[in-house]
C-alpha cells in the first residue's frame, strides 16, 4: 500500500484526539445512526436478502478460487474491445505506469472519479510530483482535497465535517483552485452543492484524462462497472479521449449475470438506495466496439496486486477480498463510530480495515499489529455484511499471528511471520503460573498466604499492567481458598470434586 500511512502511531494513541473530540464525536454518531437506520429499513424491503447475501459470497469465493483464470479471460477480453491491460505488482509500479500514460498524452491534469485503489497507492501525490495536477470530482473527495485532508470513510470520505466546516473550506479554497466560491456561500445543502458543481464543471469540459477505479470487472465481456450518485462518475469516464482505470485484481465477477446480485446489494447496503442512481458501465474503446460511437479513444486498465495475492494465500484472512466497499460494517461499529476513520491509518477505516489494511500492507508497523484490536467482537459489522465476510472471525485470526507470530512483514514477495518473545513480565508470569500449576502442594500454600495477606494486596497493578489496572477493579483476593472451603464444608476432596 501507499507510504501515505507510514509512521502511524498505534491505533489507541492515533484515536485519542478523535475520542477527546465532541464536535467530531457528533458529526460521526449522527451520520452513522441516520445512514444505519436507513440501510435497515432498505435491506428489510428485500424477502429474499438472505438467498442474495449468500449469492454474493459464493460468486466472490468461486472467482478467488480461480482468480487466475477470470483474470486472463478479462485480459482478453479488455484487449479484443480496444483497451490496453497493465500489471502493477505494487503502488510503485501502479503509479509509474499511471504517470508515464498521462505523459504520453501531453497533459498535466486529469480529473478524477472517486476510487479507492487510487488512494490505496498514494496516485494524486506521485501525479503532484510529476507536475500533474489530479481534481477529485466526487462532492466528498472534493471537500477532502480542498481541505488538505485525509478521506474518514469509505462512501462518506468528509464525514467528519459539518456544513459549516464544507462552507468555510469552499469559501476559502475554491478560488485557488479555478473557480472562487460564490460572494456570501452559506451552509445550505442546495447551494453547497451549486458551488461544487459550477467548480466541476469547467474541469469536466476541459479535461483529456479521465482516471477511475470500478466497483466491478466482468470477465467474460472486458466490461468494467462504476456505481455513483452524482453523476460525476459517468462525466469522468464519457467525456475524457483517454481512460485510466486502476482496479484491484479482486474487483473481478465471471459473468455479466453476476452483476444482479451486486447492484441490489450494494445500493442498498451503502446508501439505503434501491437502485444506484449511476451505474456506469464500459467496455474498451469507441473504435474497439463496432458500430458505437461514444467513450474514450484511448482506454488502460491497471490491474493492482499490491498485497492481494499475499492476502488471498491466507485461509482464513483471504475472506477480507469479497469486500464490495459498502460501508455497512462502518456505520454499525460501536469503536468507528467513537474514534472516526483517520485513526485507522488507511484507506480503509472501520472494521473492514482493521483486517484488510494489516494483510495488504504486511508491515508488521505499530499501526497494522494494533488494528486488529480496534474492535468489541460484538459482531455487528458480520450481521451487516452482504458478502457475509465473518469480521470477527479475521480480526481473532489476525490477533493470533500479532501474539504468536509477532509481527506479519514481507520480504520481497513472501509475507513473512517474526517469532515474537512477548513482554519479559508476561513471560516470568506465565512460567510461574506453570510451575504453580504443575505443584499441588505449593499452590494451595501459595493461596493460603495470599488470603492470609489480602488486606495488604494493592487495589492496581505496578509498571506496565498500571494501564489495564487504571480501567478495571482487580479481582479481590476470598479471604478463603476455594479448596479449603470445600474441604470444611463438604469434607472431601475439592481437585476430585468428592464429598464426604
Ligand atoms: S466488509 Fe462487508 S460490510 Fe464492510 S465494506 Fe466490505 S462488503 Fe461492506
Amino acid at each position: 500500500m501507499s507510504g501515505t500511512f507510514v509512521g502511524m502511531p498505534a491505533f489507541p494513541e492515533a484515536a485519542r484526539e478523535a475520542v477527546a473530540d465532541p464536535t467530531l464525536r457528533g458529526n460521526l454518531r449522527h451520520a452513522t445512526h441516520t445512514i444505519r437506520a436507513k440501510r435497515a429499513a432498505a435491506v428489510a424491503e428485500v424477502s429474499d436478502w438472505a438467498e442474495l447475501r449468500e449469492a454474493g459470497k459464493r460468486i466472490k469465493d468461486h472467482t478467488l478460487r480461480h482468480l487466475d483464470r477470470y483474470l486472463v479471460q478479462l485480459e482478453e477480453a479488455v484487449t479484443a474491445a480496444g483497451g490496453t491491460v497493465h500489471w502493477a505488482a505494487d503502488a510503485e509500479e501502479a503509479n509509474r505506469i499511471v504517470t508515464r500514460l498521462v505523459k504520453e498524452t501531453g497533459e498535466s491534469e486529469v480529473v478524477k472519479v472517486k476510487s479507492m485503489a487510487t488512494q490505496e497507492i498514494g496516485l494524486n501525490e506521485a501525479l503532484e510530483a510529476e507536475g500533474i495536477r489530479a481534481y477529485e470530482t466526487d462532492l466528498a473527495e472534493l471537500i477532502v482535497q480542498l481541505g488538505k485532508d485525509r478521506p474518514s470513510h469509505i462512501l462518506v470520505p468528509a464525514i467528519h465535517r459539518n456544513r459549516g466546516e464544507i462552507r468555510d473550506i469552499f469559501r476559502a479554497e475554491m478560488g485557488e483552485w479555478g473557480r472562487p466560491a460564490p460572494e456570501g456561500l452559506t451552509d445550505t445543502p442546495a447551494e453547497l452543492a451549486e458551488a461544487a458543481r459550477l467548480h466541476l464543471r469547467e474541469k469536466f469540459l476541459r479535461a483529456k484524462v479521465g482516471i477511475s477505479g470500478a466497483n466491478f470487472m466482468v470477465a467474460e465481456t472486458g466490461t468494467l462497472v462504476v456505481v455513483e450518485s452524482e453523476g460525476n462518475g459517468r462525466m469522468c469516464l464519457t467525456l475524457p479521449q483517454t481512460l485510466i482505470s486502476v482496479v484491484g485484481i479482486e474487483k473481478i465477477v465471471p459473468t455479466w449475470r453476476d452483476l444482479e446480485v451486486f447492484l441490489q446489494t450494494l445500493p442498498r447496503s451503502s446508501t439505503a438506495e434501491r437502485m444506484n442512481p449511476y451505474t456506469s458501465t464500459w467496455t474498451g474503446t469507441r473504435d474497439g466496439r463496432a458500430g458505437e460511437g461514444d467513450g474514450p479513444r484511448a482506454f488502460h486498465l491497471v490491474l493492482l496486486d499490491n498485497g492481494r495475492t499475499d492476502t488471498l494465500a491466507d485461509e482464513v484472512g483471504r475472506q477480507a477480498l469479497r469486500c464490495i466497499r459498502c460501508s455497512a460494517c462502518l456505520n454499525v461499529c460501536p469503536v468507528y463510530e467513537r474514534a472516526g476513520g483517520h485513526a485507522y491509518g488507511s484507506v480503509y477505516p472501520g472494521p473492514i480495515g482493521a483486517i484488510l489494511s494489516p494483510q495488504l500492507r504486511g508491515t508488521g508497523s505499530e499501526i497494522d499489529a494494533s488494528l486488529p484490536y480496534a474492535s468489541s467482537l460484538c459482531g455487528a459489522c458480520y450481521e451487516v455484511c452482504p458478502v457475509a465476510i465473518d469480521i470477527p472471525e479475521v480480526l481473532v485470526h489476525l490477533r493470533e499471528r500479532v501474539v504468536e507470530g509477532g509481527t506479519v512483514t514481507r520480504e520481497g514477495n513472501k509475507v513473512v511471520l517474526k517469532p515474537a518473545r512477548g513482554h519479559a513480565a508476561e513471560r516470568a508470569a506465565m512460567r510461574a503460573a506453570r510451575w504453580a500449576f504443575a505443584r499441588p502442594g505449593a499452590l494451595r500454600a501459595g493461596q493460603r498466604l495470599a488470603s492470609r495477606t489480602r488486606a495488604l494486596h494493592p487495589r492496581t497493578l505496578p509498571g506496565p499492567g498500571r494501564a489495564w489496572s487504571a480501567a478495571r477493579d482487580l479481582p479481590a483476593v476470598p479471604a478463603e481458598p476455594f479448596r479449603d472451603w470445600w474441604r470444611r464444608t463438604n469434607g472431601g476432596n475439592a481437585e476430585e470434586g468428592t464429598t464426604k
